[in-house]
């Protein structure tokens, strides 16, 4: 009887990413990775800031273990708000990062990046309000009236433009966003 010795490996945890796999960030692939060169099964997606063109050519251990991030200069992401070092490299070296239209930014709250839940569309944000909220006082300075604000947010997708990126604080546990369009 032949056996097939390929056995999957739980993928590692991401405390500010959850689920790259559901946010589409991570994908099933049998590509070998451009770190450790093994095929795990899996491959990051997302933006990588590095001087080597190394999109979809790292499996998410070695972001998580901070090995893609030393040997190739990487960053997956980038922080524009103040957060402590060690939080700030947590998040941009060792957290799979997510496509968007415009550079991408992590959200933080309580002193500490938050939780990325995927992107959201209107009807997503409807059902949380305060995330429905936190996107619309972003908007405020760059749409001069609310009913701009509000009609922009209405005619957001989940898959389309513009859309919104959904946050959890992993701290108080409130949901925030922020909204994107090319
Ligand atoms: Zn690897
Ligand atoms: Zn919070």
């Amino acid at each position: 009887m032949i056996r097939s010795l390929a056995v999957t490996e739980p993928l590692p945890e991401f405390p500010y990413h959850p689920d790259p796999v559901a946010t589409g960030a991570v994908v099933p692939s049998p590509a070998e990775c451009g770190c450790c060169g093994r095929a795990r099964g899996y491959v990051y997606t997302g933006p990588v800031y590095a001087a080597e063109d190394l999109r979809g050519r790292l499996c998410p251990w070695c972001i998580a273990n901070g090995s893609a991030a030393e040997r190739f200069e990487a960053q997956f992401t980038e922080v524009v708000d103040d957060v402590p070092l060690d939080r700030l490299f947590a998040i941009t070296q060792r957290t799979p990062g997510f496509n968007g239209w415009q550079q991408e930014h992590w959200m933080i709250h309580c002193g500490d990046g938050a939780a990325f839940l995927g992107s959201a569309g209107a009807a997503e944000l409807l059902e949380r309000p305060e995330a429905w909220a936190s996107v619309r006082q972003e908007l405020g300075d760059g749409l001069q009236d609310s009913w701009r604000a509000e009609q922009y947010l209405m005619a957001s997708s989940k898959n389309g433009q513009p859309t919104a990126y959904l946050f959890q604080c992993r701290v108080c546990g409130a949901h925030l966003a922020y909204a994107d369009a090319p």
